[in-house]
């Protein structure tokens, strides 16, 4: 790391004790600056790094609610709300037992830079519960959702601040948190929320546009080598809306998916996942993975341990949560011969997995750039809401598709210029940074 941000960096982990995640995070920026901060000596004068690590608000709350017996839980909500340099807030929340103010603050980091990458005007923010929602009826993930927005309502709105959907919040859960809005604010306000249903204010191709992001991405990535998906033996990680989509993509440009996973373990499927089914089991039914593999007759297997890292394969989509592809996870994929890692994900990757896949020349494409797609159609989104009109899934896809052979050129652009060509690491860092840097310094101190 270049020495003047050594203590910039000492700052932010003094005051954000505890926070690992959000420490990983901003390390893994930090790392990309030093030519940055030697070109360009008013990012350090204005202070620019330092507020960027500093969220603009932070608001966490009480979230009481009653299960289907009456007994009552008590969940916390977050909202941080990081950036607003380029737009109002955008980021997703995420319902996940795991969830505390430093896991809000990695993916809130992570958002300003993605969003600045789409090109769109949006800033960066997250949010989220440690509510778990497996296992719960629909009743009570409604009330969840009710008493969250109680609280957050006050907060949010299509200037200020703008949520979507994360781990554990899906369409039910944003259906459930807009008509919230809706009651408490007595406004229909479309583009509060994003990922909505298609019949009220949702936009076409939003349920894919990570996934597909993620394999338009790699794509792109491929390209540079004169390689494609076709004939690809693909690695996914998850189960959930990223996972699927990008199965879906790969498979259509021909390659042979052979895993997906969830929490309880993985299934293996040589002929190649089939789609269809593994959406019935995790989407319509919120079942388990290994229930794939039984009604697959014979032809899957499912593993209770380990993990997806360990099968061989040529392209890998970590898909999941974070930290979940690990050093010892990037040495089998190395024996195995990997030639590309897109991350669908927020950070799946960890920075020693990272390392060792860049050292060995693997093209590798970090998710601030890679799942930048879905965020991208969440402003799609706020446009066709601002103007109420809704546009063609083929016409939303080949806007999806251009920002991220977009993203995927500035990134590379911007590591060639600094001298790291084919580190989109550091491109996607760099371009992320600039961009936000120059309008916080054209504001004012802010
Ligand atoms: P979903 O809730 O739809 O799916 C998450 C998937 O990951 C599930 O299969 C889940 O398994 C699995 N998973 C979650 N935690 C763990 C864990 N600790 N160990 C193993 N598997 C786990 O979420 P999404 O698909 O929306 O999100 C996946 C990732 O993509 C996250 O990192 C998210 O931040 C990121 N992302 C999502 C975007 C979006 O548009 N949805 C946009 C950009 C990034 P189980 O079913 O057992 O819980």
């Amino acid at each position: 790391m270049h020495e003047d941000l050594i203590p910039i960096r000492q700052a932010v982990l003094a005051r954000n004790p505890g926070e690992a995640e959000f420490h990983q995070a901003v390390d893994e920026v930090f790392e990309s600056l030093g030519p940055v901060v030697a070109r360009h000596p008013g990012i350090l004068e204005s202070a620019v790094l330092e507020r960027i690590c500093e969220p603009e608000r932070q608001i966490i709350f009480r979230v009481p609610w009653t299960d289907d017996q009456g007994r009552v839980h008590i969940n916390r909500g977050f909202r941080v709300e990081f950036n607003s340099a380029l737009g109002p807030y955008k980021g997703g929340l995420r319902f996940h037992p795991s969830v505390y103010l430093g896991i809000v603050k990695f993916l809130g980091f992570e958002q300003i830079f993605k969003n600045a990458l789409t090109g769109m005007p949006i800033g960066g923010g997250k949010g989220g519960s440690d509510f778990d929602p497996s296992g719960r009826s629909d009743a009570e993930v409604m009330r969840f959702c009710q008493s969250f927005m109680t609280e957050l309502y006050r907060h949010i709105g299509e200037y200020t601040d703008v949520p979507a959907g994360d781990i554990g919040v899906g369409g039910r859960e944003i259906g459930y948190l807009f008509g919230q809005y809706k009651r408490i604010t007595n406004r229909y306000e479309s583009g509060v929320l994003t990922g909505k249903g298609l019949s009220w204010g949702g936009s076409l191709v939003r349920p894919e546009a990570t996934g597909f992001g993620t394999v338009m991405f790699a794509q792109e990535m491929l390209r540079t080598r004169g390689q494609s998906f076709d004939g690809q033996t693909v690695l996914v990680s998850g189960s959930g809306n990223v996972a699927i989509h990008a199965i879906g993509r790969a498979q259509k440009l021909g390659a042979t998916v052979v895993t997906a996973s969830d929490s309880s373990g993985y299934v293996v499927d040589p002929d190649g996942i089939e789609l269809d089914l593994l959406r019935e089991v995790k989407e319509v039914e919120r079942g388990r993975i290994s229930e794939y593999a039984e009604r697959r007759g014979g032809r899957a297997r499912f593993i209770a341990k380990g993990s997806v890292w360990e099968v061989p394969g040529t392209v890998a989509l970590p898909c999941a949560t974070q930290n979940e592809l690990d050093g010892s996870h990037a040495k089998k994929l190395l024996d195995h011969g990997v030639i590309a890692v897109a991350e669908g994900a927020n950070m799946p990757t960890t920075a020693e997995a990272t390392r060792l896949f860049q050292d060995a020349g693997v093209l590798f494409g970090p998710g601030k750039a890679a799942n930048a797609g879905g965020v991208a159609t969440s402003a799609l989104e706020m446009q066709q809401n601002a103007s109420r009109d809704s546009w063609t899934f083929e016409y939303t896809e080949e806007r999806l598709a251009r920002i991220m052979t977009s993203i995927h050129d500035d990134c590379a652009a911007t590591a060639e210029e600094y001298g790291m060509p084919g580190n989109y690491v550091a491109g996607a860092n760099i371009t992320g940074l600039m961009k936000v840097a120059e309008a916080m310094m054209a504001q004012g101190l802010i």
